[in-house]
């Protein structure tokens, strides 16, 4: 029973869908023997200032949260402190409450995007980088990739709506140089046939039915294609790039580095590597993989 919980962790968004979320952390609380359940809040906005009121209350169960579309730069109002990382990035997807009750906000898509691109072998450094969206995921690759000190040598945003990847770059830019980055009108203009990396930070291809935004043509065997998307684990995007001789890689691992890096500061240490790997594990068999 759900109440037996004394400690409660879990996903503030909405709508929230099926998530992969509450199977790695439940996975990795029950290896721990830690008395605590992930659960989903899927929050209206009118009901967004409420609940984070009353995580403040000193009986409240919730010590971590984790943030999805669409209050990952909503919620930055309603916390204590952030890591240096978030007034950069201006967006938030992990929250820790500490024990005075204390909300303090963390970005961990941005080093579990960085981590599994390591994973998989892609040095990023004066390479060509190609975007597809600009939302909240994209605001967070975006901005990381001009942070590191191996910047890409270009970066080539395209969102279906220009004004907000302009206003994406416009807002990141105050607190990071985002010199090598530019916003293009159309999908011609990302160069895709030049891309050492391209990314999909867009939902196309979440549904069975959903067309490929890239032409095949472009699509060659010396890039690698990213795909944010991990359900279905090969998109239309990656079963073409694959086919190209590309080297693909969908969204499993980043979700998995985020995931892990949450759990650290909930739990304020590194986790073991048994306890790392029984969260892919769990993130793995929730996809049949
Ligand atoms: P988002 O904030 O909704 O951003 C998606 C952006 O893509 C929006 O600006 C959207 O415009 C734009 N877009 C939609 N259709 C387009 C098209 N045909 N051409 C160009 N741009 C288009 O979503 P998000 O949070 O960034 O997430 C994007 C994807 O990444 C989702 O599939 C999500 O599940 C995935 N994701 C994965 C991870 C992971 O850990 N693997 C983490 C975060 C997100 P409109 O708003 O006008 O539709």
């Amino acid at each position: 029973m759900e109440e037996d919980y004394k400690t409660q962790y879990g996903l503030v968004g909405y709508p929230l869908g099926h998530s992969l979320s509450p199977l790695m952390h439940n996975a990795a609380f029950e290896a721990l023997e830690v008395d605590a359940l992930y659960k989903l809040f899927p929050l209206e906005e009118e009901e967004l200032e409420g609940f984070f009121k009353d995580l403040k209350d000193e009986f409240s169960p919730i010590f971590g949260l984790n943030v999805t579309v669409p209050y990952k730069e909503k919620v930055v109002q309603y916390l204590d402190n952030v890591d240096p990382l978030v007034d950069k990035i201006k967006a938030v997807n992990t929250i820790l409450i500490n024990d005075e009750r204390k909300l303090i906000g963390y970005n961990t898509d941005a080093p579990g995007f960085l981590a599994h691109l390591s994973e998989i072998g892609f040095k990023s450094e004066d390479k060509n980088v190609a975007i597809l969206g600009a939302g909240g995921a994209a605001r967070a690759i975006v901005s990381v990739l001009c942070l590191i000190v191996e910047r890409p040598k270009t970066i080539k945003l395209y969102d279906i709506d220009k004004g907000k990847a302009d206003l994406l770059i416009k807002d990141i830019g105050e607190m990071i140089n985002v010199d090598i980055v530019e916003t293009v009108n159309s999908i011609d203009d990302l160069n895709i046939e030049l891309a050492d990396l391209l990314i999909n930070a867009t939902p196309i291809g979440m549904k069975e039915d959903d067309p490929c935004l890239v032409d095949e043509g472009l699509l060659h065997s010396d890039m690698l294609v990213y795909d944010l998307i991990y359900n279905p684990a090969e998109t239309e995007l990656l079963r073409m790039a694959r086919e190209k001789g590309a080297q693909v890689s969908n969204g499993l691992g980043m979700l998995y580095y985020q995931g892990v890096l949450a759990f650290q500061h909930w739990a304020g240490q590194e986790i073991d590597q048994n306890i790392k790997n029984i969260m892919r594990e769990a993130l793995e068999k929730g996809l049949g993989l």
